[in-house]
C-alpha cells in the first residue's frame, strides 16, 4: 500500500496548516484520524504530508474531512476579519451568466456534522444565532441521496470536495435547493413580462393565475387582438378531464377528441393547441409545465418571458417558423428527403421555406402575423379548427 496524501494538516495546537506554510521539525496530524503525518519536503518529491496506510483513513475520507474543515475555516477567517466573505457562485437560470453572491452577512458560525431538526446530519451547517440556515454537503464520490435532500428542512448546497480544497472561499454548487436566480438583465425581462401580462389581464378582464396555470401573451389568429393563453401540467396529455385547480382560466372543450383549450375573449375563437403549445413560435415551447409547486411555476414563467422577448426582438424568427409550417401545408405535409437530413432544421428548414414562399409571391404581414399571397388572394389557413363548445 502506498501512503496517502493529506492536503492540509493539523499542527500541535490544532490549527489547519497548508503544505506551503508547513515547517521542518514540527509535528503534524491527520485532520481525519489524528495519525501523525510525515512532512515530505525533499527537493525531488513535491512537498506533501504523507499518511501511513491505515485502516481508518483513505483518500476519500481525508478529502471529505479536509474540505469540511476548509469551509469552516473560510467562515471563521471572514468573521475574524482575516479573509473576505465566502462567495457562492451560481448561474442565471435563463442565460447561464455566472452570478457571484456573498453568503448572508448575518451568518455567525459554521458547525461540522451538525444534526438538523429532521434528524439528518449536515456536513457543515451555516448558523445564525444558534440556528442552522444553510446545509453544505461535500461530494467526494457520491451525491447527497435524494431522500436526504428531500428531508432537509433548510436549503442545501452540495460542493465538490476537490473544488473546495482548491478554492475554500468560492463555492460552486453542483446541486442546490436555493431559489432560482436571475441575472439583472433576465430579471428586468421578467419584470417587463409581468407588467405586460397585468395590462393584458386588465384589458381582457381575464384573471392572472398565481399558481399552476402558466400564462403567456398571445395574438388571436382571427381578430389579431392581444389576449392571454394558458398551459398547465396535464394539458399536453390531451386530457379530456376539466382542469381542476381553481381559478380555472377560461377554457373550452373541443370536438371529437375533447381537450381543454384556450379561446379568445374578444371573438370567441379557439386557439388551436398545436399553435399555442407545439410550434416553434408557440409561447410555451420552451417549457414542459411540469410541477405544481411555486418554484417550477415561477421558473416556467421566467423561461416563457425570455422566449417571448426573444421572439419579439427577432420578429424574423416567427416569420421563418410560420413559413416552414405553411411550406409543409402547401406540400401536403410531405417534406423532401433533404429536409430531414439538415442538421439544424429549426434554422435551415425555415430559411428554405422562406425562400420558396417569397419566390412564389407570398408576403408576410408583420402586424397580423400571417403569410398571404397577393396574386391568388390566398391567406395562410389557420381556420381548420372544429367548432368548439365553451364551458
Ligand atoms: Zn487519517
Ligand atoms: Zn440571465
Ligand atoms: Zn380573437
Amino acid at each position: 500500500m502506498t501512503s496517502l496524501k493529506v492536503p492540509l494538516a493539523y499542527d500541535e495546537a490544532r490549527n489547519l496548516v497548508s503544505i506551503e506554510a508547513a515547517e521542518r521539525g514540527k509535528a503534524y496530524f491527520c485532520p481525519s484520524c489524528n495519525t501523525p503525518l510525515i512532512f515530505k519536503h525533499g527537493a525531488v518529491k513535491v512537498r506533501h504530508f504523507a499518511h501511513q496506510p491505515s485502516e481508518v483513513c483513505n483518500q476519500e475520507t481525508i478529502t471529505h474531512k479536509v474540505a469540511k474543515l476548509c469551509i469552516q475555516q473560510a467562515v471563521l477567517d471572514w468573521k475574524a476579519g482575516k479573509a473576505r466573505i465566502p462567495i457562492v457562485e451560481r448561474a442565471c437560470q435563463i442565460c447561464d451568466e455566472p452570478i457571484k453572491l456573498p453568503i448572508p452577512s448575518e451568518i455567525d458560525n459554521a458547525l461540522l456534522e451538525h444534526r438538523l431538526s429532521d434528524g439528518s446530519v449536515a456536513d457543515v451547517a451555516l448558523m445564525i444565532n444558534g440556528s442552522p440556515i444553510i446545509a453544505i454537503e461535500i461530494r467526494v464520490s457520491h451525491a447527497v441521496d435524494e431522500i436526504k435532500a428531500q428531508r432537509l428542512t433548510i436549503p442545501f448546497i452540495e460542493l465538490d470536495g476537490i473544488d473546495v480544497l482548491e478554492n475554500p472561499a468560492t463555492w460552486l454548487p453542483i446541486e442546490d435547493s436555493l431559489e432560482p436566480l436571475l441575472c439583472n438583465s433576465c430579471l428586468s425581462d421578467y419584470q417587463q413580462f409581468e407588467t405586460r401580462m397585468k395590462l393584458i389581464s386588465a384589458y381582457t378582464k381575464v384573471q392572472l393565475p398565481e399558481s399552476y396555470y402558466r400564462y403567456a401573451p398571445y395574438h388571436c389568429w382571427k381578430c389579431h387582438k392581444d389576449m392571454l393563453v394558458f398551459s398547465w401540467p396535464d394539458i399536453m396529455m390531451w386530457n379530456p378531464e376539466k382542469p381542476s385547480k381553481i381559478p380555472i382560466p377560461r377554457t373550452v372543450r373541443k370536438g371529437d377528441y375533447p381537450y381543454w383549450g384556450n379561446f379568445c375573449p374578444h371573438c370567441d375563437s379557439l386557439q388551436g393547441d398545436n399553435y399555442v403549445h407545439m410550434r416553434l413560435e408557440s409561447p410555451f415551447s420552451p417549457v414542459n409545465c411540469e410541477g405544481d409547486d411555486p418554484v417550477s411555476f415561477k421558473s416556467d414563467l421566467m423561461q416563457i418571458a425570455h422566449w417571448v422577448k426573444d421572439f419579439e426582438l427577432h420578429p424574423e424568427t416567427m416569420k421563418f417558423a410560420i413559413a416552414a409550417r405553411l411550406w409543409l401545408l402547401l406540400h401536403d405535409w410531405q417534406p423532401p428527403y433533404e429536409w430531414w437530413m439538415e442538421t439544424t432544421p429549426e434554422r435551415i428548414v425555415p430559411a428554405t421555406a422562406y425562400t420558396f414562399l417569397t419566390q412564389q409571391g407570398w408576403q408576410w404581414d408583420a402586424e397580423k402575423r400571417y403569410w398571404f399571397s397577393p396574386e391568388t388572394g390566398e391567406i395562410e389557413d389557420r381556420t381548420d379548427l372544429p367548432d368548439a363548445s365553451t364551458d
